[in-house]
């Protein structure tokens, strides 16, 4: 970012202790967020954990003899998910999202597949704990989009639902949740029918002034 000395600038701007000024951009400056300027003297790199943006992904084998469940949506179908826990890989995709957006590391780390707790688990009680470890690092969630990838069956029918059992697991409301749905196209695994896949965005806003830089 450019630093500016003296002259305010048109978008805002804030000093450091060392009187360099920053230009805010629009979405940053103080009265968007009804926060007194004064609370960004305290640390030049207040922007570094203001706003941040995690990505995750999951990848399951489609097998028969299990259930098919996606963001904690049970969706009829003869095959469901291989996994230690539920297999939802669209509730791990943004558990890993998350978590990599506050750098707490991933699912693994956290919900370890080698510990019986977990086994069979609904992934929404990860959704739920990984929730509260943000929370707790101070962190609230701005919005989530993901895409789910599955050959069969179409999941149109049961976006919206799926959308708001996201949203009541992360405490949050349904606009801030996105949920997409593709096939494979015939091609990959995803699309001979024989695994579901996910990816998920998230953005993580401060809600809290961390004690880290
Ligand atoms: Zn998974």
């Amino acid at each position: 970012m450019k630093q500016r000395r003296g002259k305010k600038h048109s978008t805002g701007n804030f000093k450091t202790k060392s009187s360099v000024s920053y230009p805010l951009p629009i979405i940053l400056q103080p009265s968007a967020f009804k926060i007194h300027p004064s609370d960004f003297r305290l640390q030049p790199s207040l922007f570094y954990p203001f706003f941040r943006v995690g990505i995750g992904n999951d990848v399951h084998r489609l097998v028969r003899g299990r259930k098919l469940i996606l963001g904690g949506v049970r969706i009829p179908f003869e095959k469901g998910p291989l996994g230690h826990s539920d297999g939802d890989a669209l509730a791990h995709a943004i558990c890993d999202a998350l978590l990599g957006a506050a750098a707490l590391g991933d699912i693994g780390r956290h919900f370890p597949d080698t510990s019986r707790r977990w086994r069979n688990a609904s992934s929404l009680l990860f959704l739920r704990e990984v929730k509260k470890i943000i929370a707790k690092a101070g962190y609230g969630i701005v919005n989530v989009d993901a895409t789910v990838e599955l050959e069969r069956p179409k999941l149109r029918p049961f976006i919206s639902r799926i959308e708001r059992k996201l949203a009541v697991a992360l405490g949050i409301k349904p606009g801030q949740v996105s949920v997409k749905a593709k096939t494979g196209e015939g091609v990959d695994a995803v699309g001979l029918g024989l695994a579901v896949r996910s990816e998920a965005v998230v953005l993580l806003c401060m809600q809290q002034r961390s004690s880290e830089p």
